[in-house]
């Protein structure tokens, strides 16, 4: 069995891909394969599935497996399956099952015919272990899992043949009956294959194929005391469902001699061939469904979607789109080449450009500081009427009221000001976003010299033009306060603060945790965010892309995630580079 170092990973290779094909999709080696063996009359019907195991939520890096899977279908006019790879109980949920159809649901594809299930075929694999117990390809071992693992052998040095290898096949039968009667206890006894010991790979020194195991199943309930090994089931699976293009991870590879040894050694209708691309590594993430339960457990994140988390469902809440992560998908390609670690800034690209096409424009002050026109009259009141989007007519407008007394960003005053502010200071000029320009006459502060209101003179000859002889650069966003929504904000930093948190194999990855990750601040809104329902999508101006929350956005009260920033820091670095 060879080992995959993790050397040191770089960028260029996707963000070649990326260069080069800004408005098409990265290189796919599967796609293109299948394709030739189509044109060539070498394939027919294309059906690939994809085989989550129900032990956790889908994540970022599952994306790209559902993209390629169900994509190939699409494109080549064939089927994909959903299959659950339910072979170890203890570990698996109805919940998980329930998250990760409606996951794949949401990315926006549809799995041909019913759920499918391993355990679908636990009678069928059951039968197809008696047939290689009956051709002396398979026997029951009484070692502990501890010998069974020093009788193993190493990398360097063969293995030893269990004493229990020479079992006749009749013995065998009996003893496999008996173990799944559930007469034997969970280490007792398992059902092995019986290749050779001394193969090369370790994966054919007569790997398991069943152990015993008193668990309840989630499908099967309490009919089977004994379960298949995931190379037992995979691929035999594979081919009872007619799923002739098995395509999975590389750690997969040194698994294909044997996932080919059971179909060559089984009466199976078709032989699917496992072809292995290289998984999604992203920086500042991790995606293992152990480690991400971790997270969810120690009640680092607020369960699995949590907008923190790389999970589908987090970076739904998040506010990502659907359409967004698969474009992201598209855009990193699928290849063999192992290593390459993607920058979280390009997922951040990928999400940004499909909001700025597309999500409602709002003002929202989130650091609010009050402002007076005391040029205004009490009472005065004026609305203007401004897009729902710049660009997108079949948006609508929203109604901007005007009043005396406003809200502005603290951020956007400073009372010793550079030069280069272009904001607001005193004496100086602003303009008020979808408004007029203002003038900062005085600042109020209280006894602890805290600025609490600035008094502003309004022009009311500048609306959508500079004012005669004078330039006002700055632009502010703002609300007017009597009308103005109260909201709660969330805004989200990476979940760690290194890039790659799992690297270090000694350190415990929590250990990288940014205690920055969320802060949540209150602010107020433009009148058109009070009726936001869930998971409605805005840019708030100035500031960034925002979503209402898909959970607690209800009721009145109104809760925003930051989905991401404005800025393009990715797309920069691409044009320098
Ligand atoms: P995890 O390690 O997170 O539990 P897994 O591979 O054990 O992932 P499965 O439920 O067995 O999870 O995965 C279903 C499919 O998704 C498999 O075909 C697997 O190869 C693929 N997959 C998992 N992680 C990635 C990734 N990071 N990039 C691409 N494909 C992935
Ligand atoms: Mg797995």
């Amino acid at each position: 069995m060879t080992t995959r170092n993790t050397t040191p990973r770089n960028h260029t290779e996707v963000q070649r891909n990326f260069m080069s094909t800004e408005t098409q999709s990265a290189p796919n080696f599967v796609l293109n394969q299948i394709r030739e063996e189509l044109e060539a009359g070498r394939a027919d019907k294309v059906v690939t599935r994809f085989p989550p195991e129900p032990n956790g939520f889908l994540h970022i890096g599952h994306a790209k497996s559902i993209c390629l899977n169900f994509g190939l279908a699409q494109q080549l006019g064939g089927d994909c399956h959903l299959r659950f790879d339910d072979t170890n109980p203890a570990k698996e949920e109805q919940a998980y099952i329930d998250a990760i159809k409606e996951d794949v649901e949401w990315l926006g594809f549809e799995w041909a015919g019913k759920v499918r299930f391993a355990s679908d075929y636990f009678d069928q694999l059951y039968a197809w272990a008696q047939h290689l117990v009956r051709e002396g390809k398979a026997y029951v071992d009484d070692l502990s899992p501890d010998e069974i693992r020093e009788y193993r052998g190493t990398l360097k040095e063969p293995g030893r043949p269990s004493p229990y290898r020479e079992r006749s096949p009749e013995e065998n039968l009996d003893l496999l009956e008996r173990m799944k009667k559930g007469e034997f206890g969970e280490s007792e006894k398992v059902l092995r294959a019986r290749i050779d010991m001394a193969a090369p790979n370790i994966n054919l020194r007569d790997p398991i194929l069943y152990r015993i195991r008193h668990a309840s199943h989630h499908q099967t309930g309490d009919k089977w005391k004994i379960y298949p090994s995931y190379d037992f089931t995979h691929g035999q699976s594979d081919a009872l469902e007619g799923v002739k293009h098995s395509i999975c991870t590389l750690e997969f590879e040194d698994h294909r001699p044997l996932y080919e040894w059971f179909l060559a050694n089984l009466p199976v209708p078709v032989t699917p061939r496992q072809i292995e691309f290289a998984r999604l590594n992203l920086d500042y993430t991790v995606t293992s469904k152990r480690k991400l339960k971790l997270l969810v457990d120690e009640g680092v994140v607020d369960g699995w979607d949590d907008p923190r988390m790389p999970t589908i469902s987090g970076m739904r809440r998040r506010g990502y789109t659907a359409a967004s992560i698969r474009k992201f998908c598209d855009m990193i390609g699928v290849s063999r080449a192992d290593g390459g670690m993607v920058e979280i800034g390009m997922l951040h690209h990928a999400i940004r450009s499909d909001l700025e096409d597309n999500a409602l424009r709002a003002m929202c002050v989130l650091n609010p500081l009050k402002v007076v026109l005391t040029n205004l009259p009490e009472g005065h009141e004026e609305v203007f009427e401004v897009p729902g989007h710049p660009a997108r007519d079949d948006m609508g407008t929203r109604q901007i009221p005007l009043t005396r007394e406003l809200w502005i960003d603290a951020d956007d005053f400073m009372e010793d000001a550079p030069k280069k502010f272009f904001r607001l200071a005193p004496e100086k000029e602003v303009r008020l976003r979808n408004g007029y320009v203002i003038r900062c006459d005085e600042v109020i502060k209280d006894e602890a010299g805290e600025i609490v209101e600035l008094r502003c003179s309004v022009d009311l000859d500048t609306l959508g033009k500079n004012p005669e002889g004078r330039k006002v650069k700055g632009v502010i966003h703002w609300v007017s306060a009597e009308h103005a929504v109260p909201v709660e904000v969330r805004q989200y930093e990476n979940l760690f603060l290194e890039a790659e948190p799992d690297r270090d194999k000694d350190v415990d990855f929590l250990e990288h945790l940014n205690p920055n990750s969320l802060s949540i601040v209150k602010g107020f809104g433009e009148p058109s965010l009070r009726n936001a329902a869930p998971e409605t999508r805005y840019q708030f101006e100035r500031i960034g892309y925002f979503v209402a929350d898909r959970h607690d956005c209800v009721d009145g009260a109104l809760v925003f995630n930051r989905t991401v920033s404005l800025k393009d820091g990715w797309a920069k670095a691409q044009k320098k580079g």
